[in-house]
């Protein structure tokens, strides 16, 4: 079997410096972001226990500490293009401009593709896993080997061409093409993360576009949970080429009560990624119950070949944060 992968994403040019190695880049930031919500360096991860899911037949989640230095990284990219090319936004601060909104969108895409390049990997595997929840969200209909390989390559061609249009705007340095939508918040969140997932249903339960039909390029939508100084930044970033679907899901987020911002984000990322990282205080004041909601929110959202419920972003009943609300702002809208 062939191990992981480890080679820098980074668009190359003539730069005689990237050696091709990567190291353990980090998809949140690690000093502004991850060590601010950590205790005792450490933070909290939805991650799935596989002996468990195996013997049960289905996904077991449950919140795993995590170490800061490890937490949220892939080796996507050589130690001198991860510090070159993230500067921004790894240290901060946040002003909103295109090019943050990219390179949050650009570093959750590279991340995104990497874990298919891997999928790839491990498809001879009896174990279908160890891969990024999107792409088995993506394929889920398709339980055979044959039908997973086909989807995990047609991933694949998707995350390239996602890769070669960021990355063709990098190398111009023209962002003229990145839509955001930044909602700010008032202090430190109680979680981190970042993501780009292909949005099936609305908050509003209505159909944007089909899991699983593989005829068609899926458009995909960057979120990101970040926090510099005392304020945070919930980030939904796409390019103008996934505007037609996508600004639809994003317009209903915007129309959401300011109060209930909080619970709607906090449920949306427990139901697309496992790239969140928890305060461990938040987590562990939240009751039984609680706890259980949005672990089911993570395996539901993970399990291969289940059909997503179309209200499953719908969170009556549920409160989280509170964060208060300060602005929302649209950027190259
Ligand atoms: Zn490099």
């Amino acid at each position: 079997m062939k191990t992981r992968r480890r080679m820098c994403l980074a668009p190359k040019g003539e730069d005689p410096a990237c050696d091709g190695l990567a190291i353990r880049a980090h998809t949140v930031p690690r000093q502004e972001c991850l060590s601010k919500i950590a205790e005792d360096g450490h933070v909290l991860t939805p991650t799935f226990d596989l002996g468990k899911s195996l013997s049960k037949q289905s996904l077991d989640f449950d919140m795993r500490k995590v170490g800061v230095r490890n937490a949220s990284t892939f080796t996507g990219f050589c130690a001198k293009h991860d510090a070159e090319i993230f500067k921004s936004v790894d240290t901060g601060p946040f002003a909103g401009s295109h090019e943050e909104c990219a390179l949050l969108l650009y570093r959750a895409t590279a991340w995104e593709y990497y874990a298919k390049l891997h999928a790839e990997v491990v498809a001879d595997t009896a174990s279908s896993f160890d891969k990024g929840k999107s792409l088995a969200h993506q394929i889920g209909l398709q339980s055979t080997t044959s039908a997973y390989k086909a989807g995990v390559q047609a991933a694949i061609l998707d995350g390239r061409n996602r890769m070669d249009e960021l990355e063709r705007m990098m190398l111009a340095r023209d962002f003229s093409d990145i839509r955001s939508l930044v909602i700010e918040f008032e202090q430190v969140p109680s979680i981190v993360a970042a993501a780009v997932f292909e949005p099936d249903f609305c908050l509003s339960g209505e159909r944007i576009q089909q899991i699983g039909d593989l005829s068609k390029p899926l458009m995909p939508l960057g979120i990101s949970l970040v926090t510099y100084g005392d304020k945070s930044y919930f980030v939904f970033s796409w390019t103008q080429g996934a505007d037609a679907i996508v600004r639809k899901f994003v317009d209903e987020y915007a129309s959401v009560d300011p109060a209930r911002l909080a619970t709607a984000l906090t449920v949306l990322l427990f139901e697309t990624t496992e790239n969140i990282y928890a305060n461990p205080q938040w987590w562990t004041q939240l009751s039984d119950e609680t706890k259980a909601k949005l672990l089911e929110r993570a395996r539901s959202g993970a399990e291969p070949g289940k059909l997503t419920p179309a209200t499953h972003l719908q969170f009556e009943g549920e409160e989280y944060g509170p964060w208060t609300f300060k602005r929302m702002y649209w950027v190259g809208c």
